[in-house]
């Protein structure tokens, strides 16, 4: 078995596909696109429509995701192109079609060619038939459309001619029928999608590849499934349950992190607020007003320094438990941008409403608290995030009194006096939880960028916020 391994390995040359090789794929870029100063590779993702035109052109199926190139001379497209790997009898044939900006076929050529009959295709004298042609044109081999082949290579010479209908079809429906598709693909658009995560709606626009963006998705489900005190089946609510466990790298970093934040912002901010948020009906919806002895009694179990950390070990006292509804999602965006930004992406922003993070630069708005639909200001962010807390839109009322959803940890209570606060900090776990803490303390923080609404109305901001004020905000 082993010999034979090996002597098949020798035969084909460890890899090498069989056959001829004419061009590689920089030859081929250069000879389709002679006039482009750049040429950028795209994964296009067609609609349902445009897959089943292009499907109907090149005779069978194809896959929704497409890769593409385009040509580009002073950031104008100078052409498009794709590497086609077609099977002739058994084994395939690679070539390459360029299409002009008007919709055109401008250049094929045959890259590799596996079977030893059939090679004819790659001659001038076939290819050149194609030039000129566009999606509207007939193009078949032999009969109706007129395409001469060589003798002896009609397989080779039907196959790059399926290539050839399949990119006009592409290059027609979904990019000169649609110009906002090729806006995006050459980095003028951004890609958009939403998501319904970690309870919330997520926006995501990105200048950059749609895989990037989804990845972008996939992270925050990845931490939402350890984080997430509604799932019982997540690494936090297992802690929450057994009050100590072995914890994976992401819980442990996530208490840390919380942990820290409770320290700065003077215990205004504190994940272990779980009773608390329990006791008032803010966790089942079940809104009450405590008796003072019971808000003793779960301020017992609040407090940040009663969780014990050693090694991985994270250990919570009796009836303790973690909420990391003020941080949870900033710690998420976070680790959503760094993944946009690993995929090369330079500009984007992860927006959950409450807490939006921006890789690059980007404005923000803020809403009124009052009539959360119209925006108050505008901010400018760079590799910043910005957090909003307010009471606006969790909060019941009782005997006249509104009780809203942010507790003081100090005195088990509804923080009071602050209808939403906004700051600016460079990661998106602490703008999440200095806002949260703000809310609480009812003071700006004095290192980060700030922003108050009182609930008779007033304004207030720090130094630093008024220096990020877009003009036409002020
Ligand atoms: P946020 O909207 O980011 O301010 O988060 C508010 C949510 O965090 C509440 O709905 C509670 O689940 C939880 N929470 C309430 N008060 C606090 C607090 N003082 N510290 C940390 N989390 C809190
Ligand atoms: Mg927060």
């Amino acid at each position: 078995m082993m010999t034979l391994a090996l002597a098949l390995g020798l035969l084909t040359q460890a890899g090498d596909p069989p056959g001829e090789h004419y061009l590689t794929r920089d030859e081929a870029l250069a000879l389709v696109f002679p006039d482009a100063d750049r040429v950028v590779e795209r994964t296009v993702e067609l609609d349902g429509r445009i897959r089943t035109l292009v499907q109907k052109r090149y005779g069978d199926a194809v896959d929704g995701r497409q890769d593409v190139f385009l040509g580009l001379r002073e950031g104008r497209p100078a052409g498009f192109a794709m590497i086609h790997s077609e099977v002739t009898k058994t084994l395939r044939v690679t070539f390459i079609v360029g299409v002009d900006p008007g919709g055109r076929v401008s250049e094929v050529a045959v890259m590799a060619h596996e079977e030893h009959i059939g090679t004819d295709c790659r001659k001038r004298r076939f290819l050149d038939q194609f030039r000129g042609k566009t999606n509207a044109h007939r193009i078949g081999v032999g009969g109706v459309g007129g395409i001469l082949p060589y003798s002896g290579a009609t397989l080779s010479c039907s196959a790059v001619a399926r290539g050839i209908r399949k990119t006009l079809a592409l290059v027609q429906h979904h990019f000169l029928d649609r110009p906002e598709n090729l806006r995006r693909a050459l980095g003028e658009e951004p890609v958009r999608q939403e998501r319904y995560v970690m309870g919330a709606l997520c926006a995501i626009a990105a200048w950059g590849d749609r895989r990037a963006v989804e990845d972008a998705f996939r992270e925050i489900r990845r931490l939402d499934g350890i984080l997430s005190d509604y799932d019982p089946e997540s690494e936090l609510s297992r802690l929450n349950r057994e009050g100590s466990l072995e914890a994976g790298p992401d819980l442990l970093s996530f208490v840390e992190a919380s942990a820290e934040f409770s320290r700065r912002f003077g215990g205004a901010f504190d994940i272990t607020v779980g009773p608390l948020v329990d006791l008032w009906g803010f966790r089942d919806g079940r809104h009450r007003v405590p008796p003072d002895g019971e808000i003793r009694a779960a301020l017992e179990k609040v407090g940040s320094s009663k969780i014990r950390i050693s090694g991985r070990r994270v250990t919570l006292d009796e009836g303790m438990r973690l909420d990391p509804g003020a941080v949870g999602k900033g710690f998420a965006v976070d680790r959503a941008a760094a993944v946009l930004r690993e995929a090369g992406v330079r500009r984007a922003l992860v927006d959950f409403g409450s807490t939006v993070c921006a890789v690059g630069a980007w404005e923000a708005a803020v809403r009124d608290p009052g009539e959360p639909g119209k925006s108050l200001c505008a901010v400018a962010l760079e590799d910043e995030s910005l957090s909003t807390s307010g009471d606006y839109e969790k909060f019941f009322e009782a005997d006249g009194t509104r009780y809203g959803h942010i507790l003081d940890p100090r005195t088990g209570r509804p923080a009071r006096g602050v209808a939403s606060v906004s700051v600016v900090a460079p990661t998106a776990a602490e703008s999440d939880a200095a806002a949260t803490a703000a809310f609480v303390s009812g003071v700006l923080p004095e290192a980060l960028p700030a922003f108050l609404v009182r609930p008779d109305g007033r304004r207030e901001m720090n130094e630093g916020w008024r220096r990020r004020l877009k003009p036409e905000s002020r």
